[in-house]
């Protein structure tokens, strides 16, 4: 049985992308519509695209013709599908502030909007499945994000260096995290601005003269109000660009998020490996559907304190693993040399992409030749070996 495949992902065009990265990497040229996302997975909104001698395949369905072999029986028997989401993206505008729901949350919200009969396509829908979403990240390059809340000293003296916020000091000291968040969340709309409009008013003429920098909240709120739409009103996830840890994540470098952990990608691209769901609970800087209380039925109200990863270097010398509590999935990543090939063995599925140089992927008959920007499938029980004639990068999803 052939165990090795071509794979061509999907493009997902979504506003806030790039024009460039991704096009560069798949080697098509530009065609000025943003590229944010490339999706290698069998999410039924966008399946991979399975390259067999009978043409080309969906991943769920090819999948599903064998999934007990194809998958592997652990990962089979746990969950009867490919259980993550493999992506590349390029954030070039922010996106929205946001927090992934637990599995028993998911679960009961995804029942509940059901039995409501909203339907899936709705806009007010919350609940797209009734899965979790962790996800963990590579950076590419520098990458900039929104993770968890500042530890307490930092939030108050944030509170306390901006005259905007002194009035929220006392509620914060009272009412702690949540009671601070839900206060900023809940305020009509025309007292929020009045927080709000002093400080922007105050940051857009630095921003337009460069004087921001990258490393301040005050960058980043600016950057938001200068690339939002034109509106009435400013928008409350502002507080959030100040209350949350703002990280730069240099190349190589991963962060995990768990679910009820508040985020937000800022800026730059990365590797993104999730459980296969699609359930967002937004909190501004977006267009898209916002449930305040919702989201704050979600968040977990306390400090976080970012843990940047490194990953660990396999015994091979030439993978590193990017380990995470997650039981969904497991990213590596695959530095490769001439004359030291890579010597696989896969016990479920595996998704890889090369995001560098040219490579042979052997596996008993099958021989497969690739070039930067393309990717394969691994099928669970193979025995393979990948080796370049240069240097070569790749990532590589499965399960632990
Ligand atoms: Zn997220």
């Amino acid at each position: 049985m052939k165990k090795v495949f071509g794979l061509k992902g999907r493009v997902q065009h979504y506003a806030w992308g790039g024009q460039t990265y991704i096009p560069k990497l798949l080697g098509t040229s530009s065609d000025h519509r943003p590229y944010a996302e490339y999706w290698l997975g069998a999410h039924v909104n966008a399946p991979a695209l399975v390259l067999t001698e009978e043409g080309e395949i969906p991943l769920d369905a090819f999948l599903k013709t064998n999934a007990k072999v194809y998958l592997g029986e652990t990962t089979f028997n746990r969950f009867g599908k490919l259980p993550f989401l493999f992506k590349v993206l390029d954030v070039h505008q922010m996106l929205s502030i946001q927090v992934h729901p637990s599995k028993i949350e998911a679960e009961k919200g995804f029942k509940r909007e059901n039995e409501l009969g909203i339907p899936l396509t709705a806009l007010n829908r919350n609940y797209k499945d009734d899965n979790h979403k962790p996800e963990i990240m590579v950076a590419l390059g520098e990458f900039w994000l929104l993770h968890g809340f500042l530890p307490k000293e930092d939030l108050f003296e944030v509170l306390h260096k901006n005259p905007e916020f002194t009035a929220l000091t006392a509620i914060f000291l009272k009412d702690g995290y949540k009671g601070l968040y839900r206060y900023v969340m809940e305020l009509p709309l025309v007292e929020s601005d009045k927080i709000l409009r002093p400080l922007v008013n105050k940051l857009l003429p630095l921003y337009a003269e460069n004087k921001l920098s990258k490393s301040s909240p005050d960058y980043w709120a600016a950057k938001a109000v200068a690339e939002a739409d034109q509106a009435d009103h400013l928008d409350r996830g502002i507080f959030s660009i100040y209350f949350f840890n703002l990280l730069k994540v240099n190349k190589g470098e991963a962060v995990f998020q768990d679910a009820g952990v508040p985020h937000a990608y800022l800026e730059g691209q990365n590797i993104e490996l999730m459980a296969n769901s699609d359930n967002v609970l937004r909190g501004g800087l977006t267009p898209k559907h916002i449930d305040v209380p919702e989201l704050l039925k979600h968040i977990v109200f306390e400090e976080t304190k970012p843990e940047i990863l490194k990953g660990s270097l396999e015994g091979n010398g030439i993978e590193r693993t990017y380990k995470s509590p997650a039981p969904d999935f497991e990213l590596s990543e695959i530095n490769l040399y001439q004359n030291k090939p890579f010597k696989g063995k896969s016990n479920s599925v595996e998704i890889y992409i090369l995001m560098e140089g040219e490579i042979v992927v052997r596996e008993q008959e099958t021989s497969l030749v690739l070039k930067k920007g393309e990717s394969f499938l691994i099928l669970a029980g193979a025995e393979y070996q990948i080796s370049t004639s240069s240097h070569a990068v790749l990532y590589k999803a499965t399960t632990p």
